[in-house]
């Protein structure tokens, strides 16, 4: 299935990102709302026959899902926090794709602060987007090797995990899961990328883990 996110709290569901693979299959997941990254196929597309709940998304995602049937529109500006659902999202630019420009998410409800980025070079204004982070959730397309392209004078593509973890490190950000993971990681040996991963992370003092299909992180939100 194509990478998502659901993130609960208080019996509120809200479904980051809904790729194709979901087209069909909405009605079971039941999302309160649902909240996009980028408009590529794997992001968007599962969208394309409308959605069962609002959709937030920036509006440059909007610009190219303008033919979607999609009824409960409603636009995220970067960088202003928008409620959804009691869980806070805010919206960073993030460098990825010329085409479909993305953003990624700084989610928080309560204490609990996560920020999740499937697709990424680098995150713009990344010191703001990790602060008093607990959970980076980011791009599994490569352990270590580049897969950044020019395109004139913008660069398209995906950061390292590699690169990633020194992100978390300087930020101070203790946890990482890794998602959305690239040919390197699911044909490659499972134990031998996972030990790499750590040893990558270890170096860096980031916890790391890849994530599954199904997988559930708890973060307790104490409400003051
Ligand atoms: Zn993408
Ligand atoms: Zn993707």
């Amino acid at each position: 299935m194509h990478t998502s996110l659901l993130v609960s709290n208080r019996g509120a569901r809200v479904m980051i990102d809904c790729g194709l693979d979901w087209l069909g299959k909405l009605k079971r997941i039941d999302p309160s709302a649902i909240v996009l990254t980028h408009a590529h196929p794997d992001h968007a597309w599962g969208l394309k026959r409308g959605a069962p709940c609002p959709v937030y998304a920036p509006e440059k995602t909007w610009q190219e899902l303008r033919h979607y049937p999609i009824k409960e529109r409603r636009l995220i500006k970067e960088r202003t926090p928008t409620k959804i659902c009691g869980i806070t999202f805010e919206a960073f630019s993030v460098e990825h794709s010329i085409l479909s420009p993305a953003v990624g998410y700084r989610v928080s409800a309560g204490r609990a602060r996560i920020f999740y980025a499937p697709d990424l070079i680098f995150i713009h204004e990344r010191g703001a987007a990790l602060q008093g982070v607990q959970i980076y959730v980011g791009d599994g397309a490569t352990v270590t090797r580049s897969f950044i392209r020019k395109r004139g004078r913008a660069l398209i593509g995906h950061s390292p995990v590699r690169t990633q973890l020194t992100w978390c490190e300087k930020g101070g950000v203790p946890r990482a899961i890794i998602t959305h993971c690239g040919s390197e990681m699911v044909t490659g040996d499972e134990r031998k990328i996972s030990e790499k991963l750590r040893a990558i992370g270890a170096e860096r003092g980031v916890d790391v883990r890849i994530a599954y299909d199904g997988m559930k992180v708890t973060k307790t939100a104490r409400t003051e």
